[in-house]
């Protein structure tokens, strides 16, 4: 009940005299044909233990070849987060048993790894930005999978996942809010996602984080820590962090003190319970792998790769803000994501880009969830959407018969134009046919029309909505407003 009670003060954002400290690892699978220290596949989904080699099923005698694609995009994903790369490193073993890692061990990074501290520019709901530290990033390789729930005495172990290639990416504790801890996770996704070193997706279990969180008085030692293993989505991690605050909270303010400990996450009840006191470094006897010369590789290398990095999101924000005067939040949405970027563009090009920028997020990004379709997948091309923006530029439809244009162009996938011409939406600019209908209106309205010259400047609206209302939404606006000010003030 306490626990509940502070959870949902934290969840308001008041923590008292407490300050949270946030530290997340990110593991994140690397976009790879084949595993980090054999040939075998990587494909999700399938047939359990049909992607394993004799390397990855642990078996004697064999020895681990390392995968270079690996290494070049652990060194992309490295120059990506503005880190430093080493272009020595050592792949150590973490020795640990589990029915799921028949090696015995864990191949990983641990004193020397392959990229160490770096920065990223993380973005917050307000418009605000904070900068996070990167401690390190390493490569190691996954474990298999325990299935539990498929009999009920005996546990069944995939081998298809042992020895995918995993980055390990380390932040420094700067984080100070759960918000902060999503923004980041975010942004690290969108950054692999542009730079196409792991698609970042945690429903697959591509990316996940282990959360570490403790508590201390602004301005004193880093407080223990708790770390809260595995959790797979952005709304797991801050509900984790929610409840672990009130919880560490709760026991100090008791005058009790947290153990360093690991624990898991229940989505069920949105809570964390130990695990496992936490390990330490020690336990794990790590020593360099006798099977793997230490990783070396020369700058030229490093350069290789630099010159291959497309325009990152941070650079893409600013070019959008700078060049095309897009506000801070247009520019965040629309860099979010490399495809919807490139949309974008594609859009943008030749026209207004405030008006594409409008078009793009609002009434297509609508159309677009209410068909549930990705952007990769959108029945309306860049160029279609382009083509409606240029039919209202024209004055060939208002921006209202627009919207319905759009509705009809997800529906048939046809052209703008085509749609327009078909269905008669053409927009009515000829002055004659707008005042013979305002005549009429005037006509049967002697009594608004004195409204309106007793100075209820209102009453135009109303005026305005009948001749919309006559001519099916297709006058042009602009000159429905002005032929009626003139013939009603007459
Ligand atoms: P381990 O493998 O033992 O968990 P790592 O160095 O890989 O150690 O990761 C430690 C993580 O915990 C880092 O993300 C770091 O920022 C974070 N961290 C360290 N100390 C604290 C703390 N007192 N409170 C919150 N997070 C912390
Ligand atoms: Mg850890």
């Amino acid at each position: 009940m306490v626990e509940k009670s502070l959870m949902n003060n934290y969840v308001e954002g008041d923590t008292g005299p407490w300050e949270v400290v946030i530290g997340l690892e990110v593991h994140a699978q690397v976009t790879s044909q084949s595993k980090l220290f054999s040939g075998a596949a990587t494909a999700f989904g399938a047939e359990p233990n049909s992607q394993v080699s004799l390397v990855d099923a642990g078996m004697p005698g064999m020895l681990p070849v390392i995968n270079e694609v690996a290494v070049e995009q652990a060194v992309r994903s490295g120059l990506g987060l503005n880190a430093k790369i080493n272009t020595y490193s050592v792949f150590d073993r973490k020795n640990y048993f589990y029915a799921d890692l028949p090696q015995g061990y864990q191949i990983s990074q641990y004193l020397q790894p392959i990229v160490g501290e770096g920065v990223i520019t993380v973005d917050l709901e307000d418009g605000r930005s904070r900068d996070i530290g990167i401690e390190r990033l390493h490569l190691e390789q996954d474990a298999g999978k325990s299935i539990h729930d498929r009999h009920p005495t005996k546990t069944y172990v995939d081998l298809n996942r042992s020895g995918v290639a995993l980055m390990e990416i380390v932040s420094k504790p700067d984080m100070r809010t759960a918000e902060e801890a999503g923004a980041y996770v975010r942004k690290v996704r969108t950054i692999l996602r542009y730079l196409g070193t792991c698609d970042g997706n945690m429903e697959e279990g591509s990316m996940r984080a282990d959360v570490n969180v403790s508590v201390r008085r602004p301005g004193e030692a880093l407080g223990t820590r708790a770390e809260i293993k595995n959790v797979n989505s952005v709304r797991f991690m801050q509900q984790a962090i929610a409840y672990e605050t009130g919880r560490q909270i709760d026991i100090l303010e008791a005058g009790g003190s947290i153990d360093q400990e690991t624990r898991l996450f229940d989505a069920q009840s949105g809570t964390t319970r130990p695990m496992r006191s936490k390990e330490e470094a020690h336990d794990y006897r790590y020593f360099p792998d006798p099977d793997l010369l230490p990783l070396e590789f020369s700058d030229a290398f490093i350069e290789r790769i630099r010159r291959t990095l497309p325009e990152l999101p941070d650079a893409k924000k600013q070019r959008y803000m700078d060049a095309m005067g897009l506000s801070v939040h247009d520019a965040q949405v629309l860099v979010s994501e490399r495809e919807i970027a490139a949309f974008f563009e594609q859009v943008a090009q030749g026209r207004d880009p405030k008006i594409a920028a409008n078009w793009v997020q609002g009434e297509f990004f609508a159309q677009l969830s209410k068909a549930e379709r990705d952007i990769a997948d959108s029945p309306v091309s860049a160029d279609q959407l382009g083509g409606l923006i240029d039919l209202i530029a024209d004055s060939t439809i208002s921006g209202k018969i627009a919207k319905d244009v759009l509705v009809s162009m997800f529906e048939s996938g046809q052209d703008a134009a085509a749609i327009v011409a078909e269905k008669g939406l053409k927009q009515v600019s000829d002055s004659g046919v707008i005042e013979a209908e305002i005549d009429k209106v005037i006509a049967v309205n002697p009594d608004k029309v004195a409204e309106f010259q007793g100075g209820k400047d209102k009453v135009l609206g109303w005026f305005v909505g009948q001749i919309m209302q006559a001519t099916k939404g297709k006058a042009n606006p602009q000159m429905v407003n002005q032929l009626l000010r003139g013939k009603l003030k007459a």
